[in-house]
């Protein structure tokens, strides 16, 4: 889906698909380097991580493994608690492996707070984040993040596997959603 598709719903295009693209290329040239003949378990948090993933899988020149958690934070409305629910588990075994877990996008940081430690309390020799896209309240929980593809405003953007209402995950850029929409 592209920008004259949904139009009406955006305020704005905030990063398009070139700018992703060059930008999943930048962070796999980092990632290599950095796990340059290591067994690499890429873990990807459903359903929102699904097009980092895919294209993040795709760029790395690494021999990589892919696996899947979808898990849901309990909250209030759009609020994220950090009480986390598993929705699904992974299928792996991480004992002794480097695995990096692949987000969409980093809000309040607590759902990738708790995901990192209990992925850490299975045995896995390391565990980093790669994040596209990080909004300015992360910084009050303290989780690193290794990889961060761009720091963006705290505005709800949608596109390129994030969604509003499970609609416009297929749009290829990202964009700003126009506040009619959710408050109609
Ligand atoms: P938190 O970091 O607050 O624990 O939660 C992050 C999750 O909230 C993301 O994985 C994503 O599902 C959702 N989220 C946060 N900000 C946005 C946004 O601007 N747009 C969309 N579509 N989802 C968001």
């Amino acid at each position: 889906m592209e920008y004259q598709d949904i139009a009406d719903d955006l305020t704005s295009v905030l990063l398009t698909e070139q700018q992703i693209h060059e930008k999943i290329a930048e962070l796999s040239r980092r990632i290599e380097a950095d796990y340059a003949g290591e067994r690499l378990l890429l873990v990807g948090v459903l359903r929102g991580a699904v097009m980092v993933m895919a294209d993040l899988a795709r760029e790395l020149k690494l021999p990589i493994e892919m696996d899947w958690m979808a898990v849901s934070s309990y909250g209030s409305g759009t609020q994220s608690s950090g009480v986390v629910r598993i929705l699904k588990d992974l299928d792996s075994d991480l004992q002794g492996r480097k695995v990096l877990i692949v987000e969409d996008i980093i809000d309040s940081g607590l759902t990738l707070s708790w995901l990192r430690a209990n992925l850490e309390s299975r045995g896995a020799a390391s565990v980093e984040i790669c994040a596209l896209l990080r909004k300015p309240d992360a910084a009050k929980v303290a989780v690193d993040v290794r990889y961060i593809g761009f720091e963006i405003p705290n505005a709800f953007v949608v596109g390129y596997g994030l969604d509003y209402a499970e609609k416009y995950r297929n749009f290829r850029d990202i964009g700003v959603l126009a506040p009619h929409v959710y408050e109609s």
